[in-house]
């Protein structure tokens, strides 16, 4: 049987697959194996991709557009009624409120960025200047750090490092780094390198840790500023660097340098003397490699945590050289974290990288506000389920005059929608993912379908096309020219393209699905949706020109587009399509004079204030705390609507540590209530050598109401606050959510 190559889909890694399909009908994914050509993870891949199939194959797949009913059922109706219908009533709401009230949700989950790049079309023709993802409940606040330090994002070379330091984050589990297993038991065996996690659970990653601080769960930012201040106040610091590099070091100091080590070591409930030999064990390092994760970015002063964490690298000069934190080229930047000054409209939200915070989104519309959002366009995306109190966010959701969902399931958003546009799996049509943040080879993978859709389903770059040309932003007019250059090569296109839409700002709003309608139709069979890769190719040929050109595509910026573009078509395993140097890694800072900024007053205000807050206090009425999506061996994301995927924990058991367990009377297999301020739910208890006492965890995972008896375990967002977010940029606090466990009698 043949071995077709596509991605994972199920973490941001994307590890190349070699599948075979198999089944009565061939479209089964029955075989799987890592692709070792590869550019990123050279063959590698977990456990997690194996069952592929519940993904591709389930009950739940929609293959006709739905109307919703006034008896709030739906109908399915054909595709011209549908995008007819669904252009008037978002022209309407754009003609009579203002295109300003057209929210925008999603994009792109784990493997498929490709509906965000062309649902900016449509966005652009309505008008709709709002929009989020659930990048903005997880990473806004240190996109929002990093961009204000250093202008833009880091990432740490895991591969070389002598010590890596994990903070809220068990690669073991989430992964996130190329061959994750591979990288961390290396680091763990070398006896010459420290393997370092901070987690308040013993997780697979801190039980093979040189170094693991149990940190009492929310209480990093009290342990990381007594490990920074340790730095300042021992001298270790590479001064070197800082004066070579930084500014604004000495107003950091001064808080550092008066931080009680001993006190904030208690408060957060690690031991001072191992405080104080991690604080020298990565000052004396040759290098040093971090990385934050939703441990404590969805947790208490998750962006106090993302500043004082580059502490730790930038005071000992951590950047910019082999081993440390490096400025990857990625082929689309979707981890820019500038704040444009706007808000939004309603709550005063801060936007970040362009993303309005989740937690505030229902605010936004439940309200009488003028400005509020009247219609919603979400796709590859299921807010009802994963963002914080969903029984508030379906509230919001009935209360819009027009919400649409483009999905390839019946999920919990699409059930609240008034159209359901059926489209193409990932599996289905040319897909790829923008997290690529390797360096110094940088790769991007534009996979190939392993299978045609089904009938009835259309893609998102059709689906948008349709919508723009319904709307009146596309005639043939504006395609017959390009379609005619594209027919020619991609020399005449190129030149023809960059001329008109260059020329031409309505154009240039509707670029995306403009390429797809003009070069989709002569890219190879199946690589039509790729077409919106070349306008990505292009911008990046003219803003890294010598980091293509190093990998191989010069020339200018037409013909390095053309010749990476093509490279891309012809290449199913991926490509390298930008090579750095770690010379060239401090000139990428984007603040005045390349120099870091380290001082950002109303951060560092937060780290003096710390004195003022005790962490160690207990919530009488919920002395839990419980973290909300742990990652398992088992658990992905929603894309998998069929619980069966998971080989064990079919319900996703609440963990809880023995002493707790103890206490409550209570063991695996039992039911226990879960209570927070938000709601309750029966859940069966895991009891778990890995938690500390108090705190509780539940795993994210499969799509909910699936199975009869449970099965795919409770969807924990109907348990979440909305006001229970950080202070910053609003991302809320899924791992310390205040909860209160009781025994279920019999
Ligand atoms: S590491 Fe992530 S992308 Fe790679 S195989 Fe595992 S789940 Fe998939």
């Amino acid at each position: 049987m043949e071995w077709k190559k596509t991605a994972c889909i199920l973490c941001e890694c994307n590890c190349g697959l070699e599948v075979q399909l198999g089944g009565d009908d061939g479209r089964r994914l029955v075989r799987f194996r890592g692709d070792k050509a590869h550019p990123s993870s050279q063959g590698y891949a977990c456990e997690k991709p194996h069952r592929l199939d519940y993904y591709q194959n389930h009950e739940g797949r929609l293959t006709q557009p739905l109307r919703r009913k006034s008896d709030g059922t739906f109908e399915p109706i054909d595709w011209d009624t549908a995008i007819r219908e669904i252009a008037a009533k978002f022209k309407a709401v754009r003609d009579q409120h203002g295109g300003d009230k057209i929210f925008y949700y999603g994009g792109g989950g784990q493997g498929n960025h490709l509906p965000g790049a062309y649902a900016a079309a449509t966005r652009r023709v309505l008008g709709s200047r709002y929009r989020s993802s659930a990048l903005a409940q997880e990473k806004t606040g240190e996109f929002w750090v990093s961009d204000r330090m250093l202008g833009t994002m880091t990432r740490g070379d895991f591969e070389h490092c002598q010590v890596g330091l994990f903070i809220g984050k068990n690669p073991w589990q989430s992964h996130s780094i190329a061959r994750a297993r591979v990288t961390l038991k290396e680091l763990a065996r070398d006896p010459a390198r420290t393997l370092i996690v901070i987690d308040p659970r013993k997780s697979e990653t801190a039980a093979m840790a040189d170094i693991h601080l149990q940190v009492r769960p929310g209480a990093d930012a009290w342990l990381l500023a007594a490990l920074s201040a340790v730095l300042v106040q021992e001298g270790t610091i590479d001064r070197a660097f800082i004066e070579a590099h930084t500014a604004g070091f000495e107003a950091v100091e001064r808080v550092l340098a008066d931080v009680p080590v001993a006190e904030y070591c208690r408060r957060s409930g690690v031991d001072e003397a191992l405080v104080r030999e991690t604080a020298r064990v990565i000052a004396e390092a040759k290098s040093v490699a971090t990385f934050e994760d939703l441990g404590v970015q969805m947790n208490r002063h998750s962006t106090v945590v993302s500043y004082l964490h580059r502490f730790l690298w930038l005071l000992t000069g951590n950047f910019g050289k082999p081993g440390a934190q490096f400025v990857p080229t990625p082929i689309v930047n979707i981890a820019g974290g500038a704040e444009s000054g706007r808000s939004s409209p309603v709550a005063g939200a801060r936007i970040i990288g362009g993303m309005v915070p989740c937690n505030v989104i229902a605010e936004e519309i439940l309200t009488d506000h003028p400005d509020r959002y009247r219609a919603m366009l979400i796709e590859a995306a299921n807010p009802a389920h994963s963002l914080a109190d969903s029984p508030r966010f379906r509230e919001a959701l009935d209360a819009l005059e027009l919400t649409v969902v483009i999905d390839v399931a019946m999920t919990e958003t699409a059930r609240h929608a008034d159209y359901v546009l059926p489209t193409a799996t990932q599996f289905e049509k040319a897909e790829a993912t923008f997290f690529n943040f390797e360096f110094p080879h940088n790769y991007f993978h534009l996979r190939h379908p392993l299978l045609s859709a089904p009938e009835g389903v259309l893609s998102e770059p059709e689906i948008h096309a349709r919508l723009c040309e319904a709307l009146g932003a596309m005639t043939p007019e504006d395609v017959a020219p390009l379609r005619a250059a594209a027919e020619q090569g991609l020399d005449a296109f190129g030149q023809l393209f960059a001329t008109q839409v260059l020329a031409d700002k309505r154009l240039g709003a509707i670029a995306p699905v403009l390429l797809y309608r003009t070069l989709g139709p002569v890219l190879p069979a199946g690589l039509a949706e790729g077409a919106a890769v070349w306008g990505a190719v292009a911008r990046r040929a003219m803003t890294d020109a010598v980091s293509l050109e190093r990998a191989g595509f010069g020339g200018g910026p037409i013909a390095a587009t053309n010749a990476l573009f093509e490279k891309l078509l012809a290449s199913p395993s991926g490509v390298v399509f930008a090579v750095d140097e770690w010379s060239t890694v401090s000139s990428r800072v984007d603040k005045p004079n390349r120099r870091i900024e380290l001082a950002l007053p109303d951060l560092l205000d937060v780290v003096a204030g710390l004195k003022d807050e005790d962490p160690t206090v207990v919530n009488e009425a919920f002395p839990f705390v419980l973290s909300a999506g742990e990652r398992r061996s088992f658990t992905a994301n929603t894309i998998i609507r069929n619980p069966e995927w998971r080989k064990k924990d079919l319900r996703g058991a609440l963990r809880m540590g023995p002493v707790d367990a103890s206490k409550l009377g209570v063991t695996s297999g039992d039911k226990v209530r879960l209570a927070t301020k938000r709601g309750t739910a029966e859940v069966t208890v895991e009891v778990s050598e890995m938690m500390q006492a108090g705190h509780i965890s539940l795993p994210n995972g499969t799509g909910i109401g699936v199975g009869p008896d449970g099965e795919g375990g409770i969807a924990p967002n109907e348990l979440t606050a909305v006001e229970d977010r950080d202070e910053f940029v609003g991302t809320p606090w899924h791992k310390w959510v205040p909860a209160r466990v009781e025994k279920v009698a019999g």
